[in-house]
Parts: structure tokens; C-alpha cells; sequence
């Protein structure tokens, strides 16, 4: 018998006949003999709509206040579906996060897991429950409710595992799995057996959408095995685990392009020491994380320099940046909304070379203009034109064999 933690999200229990059917799935597992622990999120788009309840009387809500209410989302799809599994004629028993001690720090909506006491959990499966547990929240040592970011309940899920030591965290969603490319884009893109931690992660904080990216940190850093499957039909998904030598074999894993960011320029900025430094920390000091950034030495005393920074932070970049241009006696600054940055990544680009012309031949041949160009290890991002995103996308599929054969 093996203890195994499954989490379904938002869209897989967004009504009660999905409940019911979450029920049927997990009692499927429970009756092969497993203990289970299950982790569910907030029904559908509650989450959503207790930001909007709160906008709609304050523009500044506490944050304590923001978790106390976005905590009661999960509070209520825990209780409905150990419903639904007594209803089956099974025991299980709803927990919230403070109640089976997920103790956090205080960082308010953004909390960090520091530990977690799985003695409430372990009883209730010493008498044959099915453990049902909020995902999302935790709580401080002083007792404070605390959310752990959008998306939390994979994080939930996948610190549980590993507190539980269980076999394998699965993390039922509305898709089969992670794809080669986003198949709403691409026709033919593939779902993957097998990813890598470091490869999900790269897409998943490329907009890959399928799990939280810390949760794949944690996953990566416990070395939890990660199961993302359907919660619709019965299709194996796909498993996130620790990168093996014939991952190499494959050059590139999936393509993925985010429309997330925009490019600032500033222009005419004096070529000498300290000056990226000032610029960079003006911004740092609003709170905003830049991604690329490209400067180039010309023969002249000024250069241009420019940054992406996510459109969330964008508002505060454009309110502190004239102080910036002024602070360093450059020309003046421009911005740039129409981007798209298409990136493609695998772990055997550290075994192979002429990937990255590979790359840019392919988006050359599509007229694809390039304006910047970031790499790691495992990755190669480009900043293109906005329009031209999809098509890049599909041509850097079919450019590395991604299809379906
Ligand atoms: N309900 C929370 C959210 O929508 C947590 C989650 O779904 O994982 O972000
Ligand atoms: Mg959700």
C-alpha cells in the first residue's frame, strides 16, 4: 500500500456534478488499496471573484484581510467533496491549512511553507479516511490564515508529498498534460510523457500555464516525482522528475511564447562605470522584476539600453523610469507593449551545438524579425513583434520535429 496526493484545480471541481465526478476518480484510486490525501482548490473562478468583491470596496485591501477572505474559496470545496465521497459510501474527512498544520511565514498572499505537522493527517489515514485538504493556505505561528500566491494549491500538494513522503503527487487539471507547444496554437503539438524539473520550470515560467513554478521548485528540490494528468478522462499525462542522461537525446522539449512583457528603451545613455548599476537600482527599488536586459558598447560615449519587465509591473516602471533616465543624464526612454518573447528549451542543448542558428534560421526564413535575444543553459528566448508571435511558435515547432510524426 502506497500513499499518493493528488490535486484538483479550480475547473476540475467547478460544479457539483465535476464534484461527483473528483469523487468517483479518487475513490477509483482509494479502492486499489491506496492511502490518499487530496488537495483541492477554490471552485472555478471563486478566487477571482473575492478579488473583485474586495476591489468593489477598496482599491487597498490589507493583505491580512485579502487572506481571510481568499482562504474561505478552498474552505468550501473541501467540505463539498468529502461530501460527495461519504455520499460513495467512503470516509474522508475536510482539513483546512492551519487545521493540519501548514505553518507559514507572514508574508500575507504571498506566503512561504516553512513547515508542516502531518499528525492530524496521519491519523485520520490510520483510520481509513480519505484526507481532504485545503490547498492555498496555511497559517503563521501566531495563528495568522495565510495564501501562498495564485496557484498555491500545487504547492500545497507538492509539500504535502514530500512531508508525506507519498509515492507521487498528481495534479489533476483540464488539459492531458504538458504539451510540446500550447496546442491552441499549434495544431500538432504533442502532449510529453516525460519532462524534466528544470525543463518545466523554464516553461512554466514562460507561460506554460500548467503548474505553479515554485511548486516545480519544491518538487525539484525534495526531488517529489509530479504526475500532471486529466481529471476529464483516463489519458497516463505527464511526469515532471529529475533529469536523466537520455533527456539529452531530445534537443528541444516544447516552444512556448508569453505576451506578458513589454520592452523598455533608453536611449543615449553615457558609456561609464555605475551607470546600469543606478538605473537598475531605481527600478529594484520599486519592486519590479526586470527579465532581459541588453546593452551594447558602441564607438560612440553613449548607448542604448534596454529591459523587458512583466506588464503587471509595468505601471511602476513607467512612474519611476524618467527619474532614472534624468539620474543618469541619458536622452530619454521609449516603450514597447507589442511584444512577444518565444522561447524554445530542452536539456540536450548542453550536449548539442547549432541550436540557437538553428533557431533564428527558422524565424529568419519566416521574416520573423529578432529584437532581442537572452539564453541559459537549457533555454533560447527572442523578443519579437507581437503579430508575429504564433507564427513563430508553429515554425520553431516544425523546425525541431516537435509534431506529431
Ligand atoms: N484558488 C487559488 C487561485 O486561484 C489557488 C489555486 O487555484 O491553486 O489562485
Ligand atoms: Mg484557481
Amino acid at each position: 500500500m502506497s500513499l499518493i496526493v493528488q490535486k484538483f484545480g479550480g475547473s476540475s471541481v467547478a460544479n457539483p456534478e465535476r464534484i461527483r465526478n473528483v469523487a468517483r476518480r479518487v475513490v477509483e484510486t482509494k479502492r486499489k488499496g491506496h492511502q490518499l490525501v487530496v488537495v483541492v482548490s477554490a471552485l472555478g473562478d471563486t478566487t477571482d471573484e473575492l478579488i473583485d468583491l474586495a476591489s468593489q470596496i477598496t482599491d487597498r485591501p490589507s493583505e491580512r484581510e485579502m487572506d481571510m477572505l481568499l482562504s474561505t474559496g478552498e474552505q468550501v470545496s473541501v467540505a463539498l467533496l468529502a461530501m460527495a465521497i461519504q455520499e460513495l459510501g467512503h470516509a474522508a474527512i475536510s482539513f483546512t491549512g492551519p487545521q493540519v498544520g501548514i505553518l507559514t511565514d507572514q508574508a500575507h498572499t504571498k506566503a512561504r511553507i516553512v513547515d508542516i505537522n502531518t499528525d492530524r493527517i496521519q491519523q485520520a489515514l490510520r483510520k481509513g479516511s480519505i484526507a481532504i485538504v485545503a490547498g492555498f493556505q496555511g497559517q503563521t505561528p501566531d495563528q495568522e490564515i495565510t495564501t501562498l500566491g495564485r496557484g498555491g494549491s500545487d504547492l500545497t500538494a507538492v509539500a504535502l508529498a514530500k512531508a508525506l513522503r507519498a509515492k507521487v503527487c498528481e495534479i489533476y487539471t483540464d488539459v492531458d498534460g504538458v504539451y510540446t507547444a500550447d496546442p491552441r496554437l499549434v495544431e500538432d503539438a504533442k502532449k510529453l510523457d516525460l519532462i524534466s524539473y528544470d525543463e518545466m520550470l523554464e516553461l512554466a515560467s514562460l507561460g506554460a500555464q500548467v503548474m505553479q513554478a515554485r511548486s516545480v521548485e519544491v518538487g525539484k528540490k525534495f526531488d517529489v516525482p509530479i504526475l500532471v494528468r486529466s481529471s476529464l478522462n483516463h489519458s497516463s499525462g505527464t511526469l515532471i522528475t529529475k533529469e536523466v542522461k537520455s533527456m539529452e537525446n531530445v534537443l528541444i522539449r516544447g516552444v512556448a511564447v508569453n505576451n506578458n512583457e513589454a520592452k523598455i528603451t533608453i536611449f543615449g545613455v553615457p558609456d561609464r562605470p555605475g551607470v546600469a548599476s543606478r538605473i537598475f537600482k531605481i527600478i529594484a527599488d520599486q519592486n519590479v522584476n526586470v527579465d532581459m536586459i541588453i546593452q551594447n558598447k558602441t564607438k560612440t560615449k553613449t548607448t542604448d539600453l534596454s529591459f523587458t519587465v512583466f506588464k503587471t509591473d509595468l505601471k511602476r516602471t513607467l512612474a519611476t523610469i524618467g527619474k532614472a533616465v534624468r539620474a543618469v543624464k541619458a536622452k530619454g526612454f521609449e516603450c514597447d507593449e507589442s511584444i512577444a518573447k518565444v522561447s524554445i528549451v530542452g536539456v540536450g542543448m548542453r550536449s548539442h551545438s547549432g541550436v540557437a542558428s538553428k533557431m533564428f534560421g527558422a524565424l529568419a526564413a519566416k521574416k520573423i524579425n529578432i529584437d532581442m535575444i537572452s539564453t541559459s543553459e537549457i533555454k533560447i528566448s527572442c523578443v519579437i513583434a507581437k503579430k508575429s508571435g504564433r507564427d513563430a511558435v508553429r515554425v520553431l515547432h516544425r523546425e525541431f520535429g516537435l509534431g506529431k510524426a
